[in-house]
């Protein structure tokens, strides 16, 4: 068989945008041979974004800068052509052109001209009147006659020579779209006349109609391919699918729907200064979620100090971003704010030193290389969109401070509003999902993301342990997959109400899954609570002695296992009250092991990496790591001294290993204003290899072997080091 010849976006790509913000003289006026070497030298870049449609006030996505008999020119820009200009060096530096298509942001002026191509609310207002896009401007409907309009421009961008476009947008908006050509094609799709209020979630027709949204979208992109297609056939075309966010559901993003459509998978991560807590690897986490499909993926990053656009981003943050990316399994892009970046380009540049020269370096170590983690998470997009809990105890007021019964049962005590109870269940998803992801960064856990549509035995053969971090909405086919991985040895940890509801996110009677978990009888909810209520170790775990009190997660259900199940960790009867005894032991079990076939059942009745990502309790976190390094056979992925500031990934490639290691250890905030060096960190991970070289330095590491096991010593580690495993 002749092997496939890799292309040149399947190669490792790191990205660059140039952003003008409207004023394209500073570029037209440059020497473009100049910024093309820049792009390569100074920026590290092999790919990069050229502006074929402005994205600026007042909504000028109709107009081009580059010519074409078929649509307005941009004023001011002339005859001048900047694609068709910039391509020739582009070329000459061996630089990969992106066209940036804005597909979101249009005039007034120009939407007059084609009224039937707004985005339309319930009540037929257009979107743009109602909600100005950036304060001035509105958008346009996927099913609506501007999809071929689009095409076309799609098609005339390509003309120019370009290697592919990113479309910034369409963007199906909150509220739309109630356009003629939806109420048609929706009639088509599910057979009614009527379409749902936006987000009624007591009209059974609401998740038909975001089902609808979402293949809308997937069906302008599919379409945008083949028309891309026509005029070059190795044409690239993606666009900002947004990540893993119970919003999904509001702008009808689908990261596996939308794949088989693009060509790469891509979002934003973008820093921003705020006044609650960030994690210091959101970079890692989107990464690795982008990086779980088929395509390359890349993981957006702006170059500039949150909403100040001309203002870099401080050193320490563009590192690790490009680092944490790249451990990820994703490329890297940044944008450049000219004309600030003519003054402050010794800044941006610092910010890129270290790891950005560090990541083009290693290209051919990084290139073809995939997830080597024993650890899954499922981040499930079906239940981003459908979970509502039908535990009405969780949309209890914690701050109430009213002693109430044991737990909160169905009874008719609180009034079920509806709205308000998917606003309680999706702060737990998203606080799982990132939880989740964050606990196993600072445990040291190496782990693979599976989208729902890669629940399957040949992915899941892969992988050692699969975690449900409250993963509510489950297909059968999922359920049925997920038990042989058990049945054949694997070890699921799942929380909460993982698997109680459809894919579609209705309440299903799984007796034969609540068994399979451990579970005899669920009795209802635990009030929420943040305040003296523990978890309480009924067997000694690891080096945790039994008896010890653990603060109990914000959200608890109350259940009776089955009688095979091994109780580790029981509720303490809630006191929910400061400054009073505890009230002794409940019946209630928090954490249980059983065993299934020849694989293991970790059930915590907890969501606990909500309550991870709410508080940061070291407890929960070694609970974990101490629950997988005694249910999974052959024990931890890896073991080490270093802090939890030290993200570990093991990517693999070919026969080798490459353990990358991304140093958040800094100055406690965000932004990180340094990154400080860990020293002689001890490693030993599962590895059939016999020598460790530090792509850093080049150096070769003292190795140690012990059983199935590699143990060395990394003498230093500054933002970003690699570790390639060989024989
Ligand atoms: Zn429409």
């Amino acid at each position: 068989m002749v092997p496939m010849k890799t292309q040149w976006w399947e190669k490792p790509l790191r990205m660059l945008r140039r952003d003008y913000v409207g004023d394209f003289t500073p570029f037209l006026n440059a020497d473009m041979e100049q910024l093309a070497r820049e792009t390569r030298k100074i920026w590290k870049a092999n790919c990069e974004w050229i502006m074929a449609t402005p994205g600026c006030a007042p909504g000028t996505a109709h107009l081009t800068l580059f010519n074409s008999e078929k649509f307005e020119k941009m004023p001011g820009i002339g005859s001048r052509d900047i694609i068709r200009e910039y391509l020739p060096y582009a070329r000459k530096y061996n630089i990969n052109i992106i066209a940036y298509i804005n597909m979101h942001w249009y005039s007034y002026e120009f939407a007059k001209k084609h009224p039937d191509w707004e985005q339309l609310l319930e009540d037929g207002t257009p979107y743009g009147q109602k909600h100005p896009l950036y304060g001035n401007g509105t958008t346009f409907c996927v099913n609506s006659e501007w999809r071929n309009w689009a095409f076309e421009l799609i098609q005339e961008v390509l003309k120019t020579g370009v290697d592919g476009c990113f479309l910034d947008g369409p963007v199906i908006y909150p509220g739309a779209c109630y356009c003629q050509s939806c109420k048609e094609k929706f009639r088509e799709f599910s057979g009614s006349t009527r379409m749902p209020k936006f987000l009624d979630w007591n009209d059974p027709l609401w998740k038909k109609f975001a089902e609808f949204r979402a293949n809308s979208w997937a069906d302008f992109m599919n379409d945008a391919m083949k028309a891309a297609r026509q005029i070059n056939n190795q044409a690239v075309l993606f666009l900002n699918g947004g990540s893993f966010s119970s919003s999904n559901i509001l702008l009808a993003y689908d990261t596996g729907r939308m794949e088989k459509v693009q060509s790469i998978t891509g979002a934003e991560d973008f820093f921003h200064c705020t006044d609650y807590y960030r994690s210091p690897f959101t970079s890692l986490n989107l990464s690795r979620f982008l990086s779980a499909g088929k395509n390359p993926s890349v993981v957006f990053t702006h170059h500039t100090l949150s909403t100040w656009h001309y203002v870099p981003l401080p050193e320490a943050e563009l590192s690790t971003a490009l680092a944490q990316s790249t451990a990820g399994g994703s490329n890297t892009w940044f944008a450049i704010f000219y004309p600030a970046i003519e003054k402050t380009k010794k800044y941006a540049i610092e910010g890129l030193k270290k790891t950005g020269n560090f990541i083009e370096r290693v290209e051919k170590f990084i290139c073809g290389s995939e997830s080597a983690a024993e650890t899954g998470v499922l981040i499930s997009n079906k239940t981003l969109y459908y979970y509502i809990s039908c535990l009405k105890g969780l949309s209890y007021d914690v701050g109430s401070g009213k002693e109430q019964g044991l737990i909160i049962d169905t009874g008719t005590q609180y009034s079920f509003d509806i709205n308000k109870q998917r606003e309680k269940s999706i702060d737990i998803v998203n606080n799982e999902n990132h939880g989740c992801l964050d606990l196993c960064n600072f445990a040291h856990i190496p782990v693979r993301v599976f989208w729902d549509e890669y629940i399957n035995a040949e992915n899941l053969r892969k992988i050692k342990c699969l975690i449900l971090p409250n993963s509510a909405c489950l297909s059968e086919k999922q359920i049925g997959e997920i038990m042989n991985f058990v049945h054949s040895g694997g070890v699921l940890m799942a929380d909460f109400e993982s698997g109680m509801y459809d894919e579609y996110g209705n309440r299903v009677e799984r007796k034969f899954w609540l068994e399979f978990l451990g579970i005899q009888e669920i009795y209802g909810a635990f009030k929420p609570s943040r305040i003296e209520d523990y978890i309480i170790l009924t067997k000694k775990l690891g080096d945790i002695d039994d008896g010890i009190l653990i603060p109990r997660p914000l959200n608890a259900l109350a259940i009776k296992s089955t009688e095979n199940a091994e109780v580790i960790a029981n509720y303490l009867n809630p006191i929910n009250m400061a400054y009073a005894q505890p009230k002794g032991i409940s019946n209630y079990p928090a954490i249980m092991i059983v065993k299934r076939g020849s694989g293991r059942v970790i059930y915590i009745s907890s969501p606990i990496f909500e309550s991870f990502n709410r508080f940061h309790i070291d407890w929960h976190k070694n609970i974990i790591q101490l629950l997988i390094r005694k249910t999974v056979k052959t024990g931890l992925q890896i073991e080490t001294d270093a802090p939890g500031s030290l993200a570990i990934e093991i990517r693999k490639k070919d026969n080798d290993l490459l353990v990358h290691l991304v140093n958040v250890t800094s100055d406690m905030k965000r932004p990180m204003g340094c990154i400080i060096p860990v020293y002689n960190v001890q490693i030993s991970l599962k590895a059939g290899l016999k020598k460790a070289i530090s792509l850093s330095s080049g150096k070769k590491l003292n190795v140690r072997k012990n059983k199935h096991r590699l143990e060395f010593c990394v003498p230093e580690i500054r933002e970003y080091e690699i570790i390639l495993l060989t024989d």
